[in-house]
Formats: structure tokens, C-alpha cells, sequence
């Protein structure tokens, strides 16, 4: 049963650098099995779970940018690229035996479903992972900004950005061993001292519509269940 839940309907933010394991470019199919047991786990347990996927293990617009190609260009082969993360997801989900859609915010109906608002609720409804990608479909956003947005329309009760760390630090811990970690913090704070949580227009975002950003670390299998149930060792940034 659900009873045991602080949060019954969560949107999970995986960056394309968490599907990407040890390697340096695109996949690791295990570390994609691994991620997909535990969103299995949580679906499991009764929330209503789905997810945003980036594509920064394949492509990034700034990327693209940097060496000279147009902007916006470079950012929908971005998008394009977190599609091909999502199907992956989609595919190791269904494995594990949880029913998963992949809804694009960029229409490719021979691919995957297009986002719809409407379709995705009924998908969450009907116990299904809802694999959002595309980002927002447009370019200048990122995928975090996506994530905070669909979590917004689902009315979830939480977006839980999966990180490598435990939490939001004042530093990069692996490079500041002084680096102080926070249990919990205001969004303002997050602007404020300028935190690398999420894009400012993220969390400006999350902020105006009360949307708690949960910060943990997918490393440790099973610490997804414990971020359902608030137990889990976490920044949650709150108004
Ligand atoms: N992107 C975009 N609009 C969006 C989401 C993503 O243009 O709404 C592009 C952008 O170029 C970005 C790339 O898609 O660099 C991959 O997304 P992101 O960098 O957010 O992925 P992550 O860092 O989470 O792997």
C-alpha cells in the first residue's frame, strides 16, 4: 500500500550523465537496468511516478554552440537527444516489468506518444511511468526546467533531481573538503548564493508554484523508496 508515502505522485529529473554509468559518451545499459529497477520499486510501492530525462551523455546545445553551430539548432539536437535517452528508459521500464510511455515535447508519432497533458494524467492514473521527453520543446530551456514544468502540470507533490552527492552542498564536495551540506533550504537561498542546483528559471519556476525540489543521490540503489518515504538522506528546497 501507499500509506507509508510522504510523496504519492513524484517526477524524477535523471540527467543523461546518470544513465551514462562510468562511460564517457551515451549508455550503460546496466546503469539504465538499475535506475529502471528502482523507478519500478517506487511504482511498486503505489506512487504514481514519472520522469524527465536529459541528454547531456549524448548532446548539449552549448556544446554545439561552442564549436560554432546555431544555438537553437544545437539545442533541438539536444531534445533529440533525450528522446533517445527516453526510449532507452522506456525499454529497460518495460523489462522490469513496469508499464512505461514515452510522451514528446517535439511530435514523432512512429517514435512515441505526443505530450499530451491530458494523456499523460490518464497514463500516471492508470499506473503507468510516464517518461517525458524532449525537454519543454523549446531551446534556450534545459531539462531541469522541464522537470520542474511537467511536475507543475501532473501536480506532483514533489520533483526529486537524482544527483551523484546526498544533497546541496555550498561547494563542490568532491573538490572542497570544507564544502557544508544542507538538510533543507529556501528557493530564494538557492538564487541567492547561487547554488548549482538547477537552473535559475527552474527554481524561479518551482518557487511560484510551491513545488518542494527534493536534491539526493541515485548511486545507492533503493534510495529512491527512501525519498518517497522521507527518509532518505536529502536537500528538499521549500518555500
Ligand atoms: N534542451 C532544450 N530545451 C529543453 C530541454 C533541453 O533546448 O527544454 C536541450 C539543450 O541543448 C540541452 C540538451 O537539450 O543542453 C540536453 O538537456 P540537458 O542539458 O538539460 O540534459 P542533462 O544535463 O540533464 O543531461
Amino acid at each position: 500500500g501507499d500509506g507509508a508515502l510522504k510523496y504519492r505522485r513524484l517526477l524524477v529529473k535523471l540527467s543523461g550523465e546518470a544513465l551514462m554509468g562510468q562511460n564517457g559518451y551515451g549508455l550503460d545499459t546496466a546503469v539504465v537496468d538499475r535506475l529502471a529497477a528502482d523507478l519500478a520499486g517506487a511504482l511498486a510501492e503505489g506512487c504514481e511516478v514519472s520522469v524527465v530525462v536529459g541528454g547531456g551523455n549524448i548532446f548539449r546545445g552549448l556544446q554545439g554552440a561552442a564549436r560554432g553551430m546555431d544555438r537553437a539548432t544545437a539545442d533541438y539536437m539536444g531534445m533529440l537527444a533525450t528522446v533517445m535517452n527516453a526510449l532507452a528508459l522506456q525499454s529497460a521500464l518495460e523489462a522490469a516489468g513496469a508499464p512505461a510511455r514515452v510522451l514528446s515535447a517535439i511530435t514523432m508519432p512512429t517514435v512515441c506518444e505526443p505530450y499530451v497533458r491530458h494523456r499523460a494524467l490518464y497514463h500516471l492514473e492508470r499506473k503507468r511511468i510516464v517518461i517525458f521527453a524532449a525537454g519543454t520543446g523549446n531551446p534556450f530551456f534545459t531539462t531541469d526546467t522541464a522537470a520542474t514544468l511537467r511536475a507543475i502540470e501532473m501536480g506532483c507533490d514533489a520533483v526529486a533531481k537524482a544527483t551523484q552527492v546526498d544533497g546541496v552542498y555550498s561547494a563542490d564536495p568532491k573538490k572542497d573538503p570544507a564544502a557544508q551540506r544542507y538538510d533543507r533550504l529556501s528557493y530564494s537561498d538557492v538564487l541567492a548564493k547561487d547554488l548549482r542546483v538547477m537552473d535559475g528559471a527552474a527554481i524561479a519556476l518551482a518557487r511560484d508554484n510551491h513545488l518542494p525540489v527534493i536534491v539526493f543521490s541515485i548511486d545507492e540503489p533503493g534510495n529512491l523508496i527512501k525519498v518517497l518515504r522521507g527518509t532518505a538522506r536529502a536537500t528538499v528546497i521549500h518555500g
